[in-house]
């Protein structure tokens, strides 16, 4: 109940501290399926001394317009952007492939009256989200034996509605890489925009090459990839909500900015879905990536991938469990041959583990984010192994 008298300060957080208490904390290695983590010790600074700024008015924060473009800039160096970056700042991966549905859809407005988009099946839930708010039908396309997206597949759906297609670099379940270059050859054939969700992936593929764990080419080197989503919050250690979409050109944006009459000057466009929004979120990111650079994240990937080479270690080492595919980034789908993974699920949550499982295909999901540490990975398994290896009574 909303109370009527007004509450002591101490009473309030004391009674918050024991709200918050049933939450789990990153810092114990618990959260093994999150893609956020703790955020940067320098992001939460600026974070916190910058909380009162909006960048739904960037007319009246105009320095934050400042760091927000170059925020725009930074990430479209990474995602080898020549030339000017057209996009926003996002609340996240969610409301960037919105964005991007409602591109697409807007370049055909006029043609097309059914508008459908095709992503193969591992791609995620937001785009549906996307076609249930926007009037746009999802076409799923098959996938094949490695998860990753099936380029024939993807044309065959094409027809007089497709306006657009989205793939994925770094699946949410199992961290696989779609075939970019040959869906952009279809995609520029049939002079339709091509979407990479790459809300996870961003801030990781640019790094693997660098550590000799795969050479993949997933954004606009690729002729014929029209817009690009990369989540600061999830590999980029930004405090949430943290997300950027890019597009190769400007129209692609012209078509989804709208106008704010009663607001002036930046502020009376605005291309982001929210209207007043945190700018401490977008600070916090150019804070974080100028003081991390290239090195610091690569470091951080480097670190993220020894451990995951820690969790196959530990996967490989019972031989009740195994994995769909071989891991091209920090995160790993578990199968259990004999005790169904809800049984796995309901005992790991009665021993404090925060669980998350996959539907395709059925997996227990690990993220190796940076605060899930070898000393946790190897509690997870301690207690992974005990339950996978007991078949309970039926
Ligand atoms: N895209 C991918 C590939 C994701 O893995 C996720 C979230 O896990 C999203 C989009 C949605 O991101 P958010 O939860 O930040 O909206």
């Amino acid at each position: 109940m909303f109370c009527e008298e007004p509450q002591d300060r101490e009473q309030v957080l004391r009674e918050l501290n024991e709200l918050l208490e049933t939450d789990t904390t990153y810092s114990s290695g618990h959260p093994v399926a999150s893609m956020s983590t703790i955020p940067h010790r320098l992001g939460v600074e600026v974070f916190t001394r910058t909380l009162e700024k909006n960048a739904g008015r960037l007319h009246t924060f105009q320095g934050s317009w400042q760091v927000e473009q170059e925020v725009l800039r930074m990430i479209g160096n990474l995602l080898n952007l020549d030339g000017t970056p057209y996009g926003t700042t996002t609340s996240g991966g969610t409301e960037s492939n919105i964005l991007a549905v409602l591109s697409a859809r807007e370049k055909f407005r006029r043609r097309v009256e059914k508008p459908e988009i095709i992503a193969p099946k591992t791609a995620h839930s937001s785009i549906d989200k996307a076609g249930w708010l926007l009037g746009v039908r999802v076409r799923r396309a098959r996938v094949d034996k490695a998860f990753r997206a099936v380029p024939s597949a993807i044309e065959k759906r094409i027809n007089e509605n497709t306006v657009g297609i989205v793939l994925t670099a770094g699946t949410t379940y199992l961290g696989q890489i779609d075939p970019i270059e040959e869906v952009a050859e279809i995609a520029r054939d049939h002079r339709l925009p091509l979407h990479v969700d790459a809300a996870f992936g961003g801030f990781v593929i640019p790094f693997l090459k660098d550590i000799g764990r795969g050479d993949y080419k997933f954004a606009f080197e690729v002729d014929g990839v029209t817009s690009v989503s990369v989540d600061p919050h999830k590999m980029g250690l930004a405090p949430i909500p943290a997300g950027v979409i890019l597009f190769r050109n400007k129209s692609d944006v012209t078509r989804i900015t709208k106008c704010v009459p009663y607001l002036r000057g930046r502020s009376s466009v605005q291309t982001s879905i929210l209207g007043t929004r945190p700018a401490a979120p977008i600070l916090a990111t150019w804070a974080i990536m100028k003081h991390l650079g290239r090195k610091g994240y690569r470091e951080i990937v480097a670190t993220c991938m020894k451990r995951t080479d820690h969790v196959i270690h530990r996967i490989q080492q019972n031989p009740l469990l195994t994995t769909p595919i071989k891991p091209v980034m920090n995160i790993v789908g578990i199968q259990s041959r004999e005790v169904s993974l809800d049984h796995i699920v309901e005992k790991m949550e009665a021993r404090g583990w925060r669980m998350a499982t996959s539907p395709f295909p059925p997996t227990l999901r690990l993220v190796v984010m940076p605060h899930v540490t070898e000393g946790a990975i190897n509690a997870f398994f301690n207690d992974l192994d005990d339950i996978s290896t007991t078949i309970p009574a039926s």
